[in-house]
């Protein structure tokens, strides 16, 4: 039998994707997949235009958003899933977060500049054509001026957190990034663990302490795992009575190697998956747990 598989991550034009919604949802079409999440960082945007293609296309669509939080030493995103994206709190609060970016990235753009690159704000904000302009966005200006030969070389010497041109911005705690999420109807998954960059006691303790805050899930299966980590994460959500999910977290040519659905070519995020977040949506709702 075929396994029918889905993605449950992805970039599109309205974040720091190269693909609009309704081309994505295609792809994914074209792929075989059974459905398709779009989960642009800060905005809900692309959700209206991903479901109509969805719904011509005969591909089930999943709306969620990813929330970059408060961590440190690495970086911690949650994913939400199943929101309601006309919930009043939950765009304010992605609107703050964009209003976050537009005061960081001038200033990413004038640190670029300190370091001798023609680099302005304004190109890179043309370039992005949204309001959630990231750092993918000045990674692929600084290739097409020749700074650097490849996105990664740009992250590697540049932009990463730690990085000369590495700025800050203001973000949600895990806590209210969460409850946000769940506010609105959704369910919360810890995206990508391992970028945390926290060791395996450690890992540990940190998804212990966001299950407390009420985090529903873990992304086990990620593209830039390989097979024995993701069956780590997988067999620690299933400990821990958490969602297993999982996703290639396409974004086009601004991350130029991974495809939707396939992954590195290795990816296989099963729809049972989904079924299992779905039903656990459905719990929360009629307030079983
Ligand atoms: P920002 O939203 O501006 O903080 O940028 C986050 C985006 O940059 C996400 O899509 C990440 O996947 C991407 N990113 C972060 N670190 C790297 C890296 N080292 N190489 C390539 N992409 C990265
Ligand atoms: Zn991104
Ligand atoms: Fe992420
Ligand atoms: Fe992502």
């Amino acid at each position: 039998m075929i396994r029918r598989l889905v993605d449950l991550h992805s970039h599109t034009t309205c974040s720091d994707g190269s693909a609009t919604p309704a081309e994505l949802v295609r792809l994914a079409a074209s792929a075989a997949a059974a459905a398709i999440a779009i989960t642009d960082h800060d905005t809900v945007e692309g959700l209206s235009e991903g479901r109509a293609a969805a719904d011509k296309a005969g591909i089930e669509f999943i709306p969620g958003v990813e929330i970059s939080a408060e961590f440190e030493p690495g970086t911690m995103h949650i994913l939400g899933y199943l929101v309601d994206e006309s919930d009043k709190n939950l765009n304010a609060a992605l609107e703050g977060l964009r209003l976050a970016r537009r005061e960081r990235n001038p200033r990413i753009a004038a640190r670029l500049q300190d370091l001798g690159m023609d680099i302005s704000y304004d190109e890179v904000a043309n370039l992005a054509g949204n309001e959630v302009v990231g750092r993918p966005h000045f990674a692929s200006l600084m290739v097409r001026k020749g700074y650097v030969t490849s996105i990664k070389e740009a992250f590697d010497r540049f932009l990463a957190k730690g990085a000369p041109a590495y700025v800050e911005k203001e973000r949600l705690s895990p806590s209210d990034s969460i409850a946000l999420i769940h506010k609105a109807g959704g369910v919360a998954v810890l995206a990508h663990p391992y970028q945390m960059k926290l060791n395996d006691d450690d890992t540990k303790d940190q998804i212990g302490h966001l299950k407390d805050l009420g985090l529903d899930g873990i992304e086990a299966i990620y593209s830039r795992l390989g097979p024995s980590e993701r069956d780590r994460y997988a067999n620690l959500a299933r400990e821990m009575g958490l969602l297993v999910t999982g996703g290639s977290d396409f974004h086009g040519t601004f991350k130029p190697d991974i495809s939707l659905v396939n992954g590195l070519g290795d990816l296989e995020v099963p729809y049972e998956l989904l079924l299992e977040m779905k039903a656990s949506a459905a719990r929360s709702r009629r307030g079983v747990d």
